[in-house]
């Protein structure tokens, strides 16, 4: 059973030393009256938030706690079960949850895990538009920021696993929505194929309001955050009258020791702006509805998904910090085993 461990704590930006590949000896087997399940894990997520479980915190200081430096690393992704101490799932079945980064997991918190209904789209999906990635866009969009036709939107990583989505679920609505991604590629795919109104490298902007104000001249309605930082500070002065800032992440603030200071929270008292977190786990009651909503949409060729496919085991420590280094080109999977 090989697997990826955490060595140590991580401080400042991960490096791929900061992991370590190991083949553990012993053939994992589900315990005598275990309620668990046995699975042999398919496709891995790397999801920006792992990164903050590797640094150092007291039990209870996060929202997750910190990972123990010599256990493999947990994230969510796809598994096959094959073995079944639980009523709900049986051998062959295919679920999506939280597992971990290694070949075969037996999993006793299984009621974090769905067990996948529809498997005629690929089953990677599971790990971004149809997983915990989707759900985000999903709640943080319709959910968090309230979204009314013909309002303008913009969307900060816009190319990632959530933004692509927030983009595509915004056009549907009819609204005017403008993106942003740090590299030429991922500006194009905004534009031809995720259909974003405008978009733009925010590296090759010197000044992030001037950018904003020639892409928004009449101001934001809604802005998707999930980035943090500068963008953010340019962000609120750019906002228009009762605005809201649905808060999913701050990518560029997840390797700071501190959290740069924002320096233009005054505009949500002059634009009486609702500035908002959410986090994906308050709202799984909404996955059926989520479900019968982007099914449909991904069949029919409504919506599309840009996925970053890296192949083994070995190649998720490199994976998960390339999503810091801006990488990956949509959402960043790791193929264990296809079958
Ligand atoms: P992405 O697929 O978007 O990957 C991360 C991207 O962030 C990179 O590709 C890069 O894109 C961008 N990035 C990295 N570093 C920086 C930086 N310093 N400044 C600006 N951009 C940077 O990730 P996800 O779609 O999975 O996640 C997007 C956000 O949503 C994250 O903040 C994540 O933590 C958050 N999240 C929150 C959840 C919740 O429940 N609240 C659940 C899931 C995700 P680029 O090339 O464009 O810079």
């Amino acid at each position: 059973n090989k697997q990826v461990l955490l060595k140590d704590y991580v401080t400042g930006f991960p490096k791929e030393s900061d992991m370590q590949l190991t083949a553990a000896t012993t053939k994992l087997k589900l315990p005598e009256g275990s309620k668990g399940v046995l699975v042999k894990n398919l496709y891995l997520s790397c999801d920006p938030y792992i990164r903050n479980r590797m640094t150092k915190r007291e039990p209870g200081a996060s929202f997750m706690d910190s990972f123990k430096p010599g256990s493999p690393i947990v994230g969510y992704g796809v598994a096959k079960v094959l073995e079944s101490g639980d009523p709900k799932f049986k051998q062959g079945d295919f679920i999506w949850g939280i597992t971990g980064w290694e070949e075969y997991s037996v999993i006793t918190a299984t009621e974090s895990l769905f067990k996948i209904q529809h498997t005629d789209v690929p089953l990677s999906y599971y790990t971004g538009i149809l997983g915990m990635p989707g759900m985000t866009a999903y709640a943080g969009f319709y959910e968090v920021c309230n979204p009314k036709k013909g309002e303008t939107v913009f969307v900060s990583a816009a190319s990632g696993a959530v933004g692509q989505l927030v983009g595509q679920f915004a056009k549907s609505l009819g609204c005017y929505v403008v993106g942003s991604a740090g590299s030429k590629e991922k500006v194009d795919l905004l534009k031809n194929k995720f259909g974003f109104d405008k978009a733009f490298n925010y590296k090759e902007e010197p000044d992030l309001d001037a950018a904003l104000k020639r892409y928004f001249p009449e101001g934001i309605d809604i802005y998707f955050e999930n980035v943090g930082g500068k963008m953010l500070d340019a962000v609120l002065q750019n906002m228009r009258l009762h605005g809201r800032i649905a808060v999913c992440g701050m990518v560029s603030q997840y390797n700071l020791d501190q959290a740069e200071g924002c320096h233009n929270l005054m505009y949500l008292i002059i634009k009486q702006i609702r500035m908002q977190g959410f986090g994906v786990s308050s709202y799984y009651h909404l996955y059926g509805k989520f479900l019968e909503m982007v099914l449909p949409a991904i069949k029919e060729g409504k919506i599309t998904y840009v996925e970053d496919v890296v192949e083994g085991l070995e190649s998720a420590p490199a994976a998960l910090i390339g999503l810091f280094a801006g990488r990956n080109v949509g959402k960043q999977v790791v193929v264990v085993s296809r079958e």
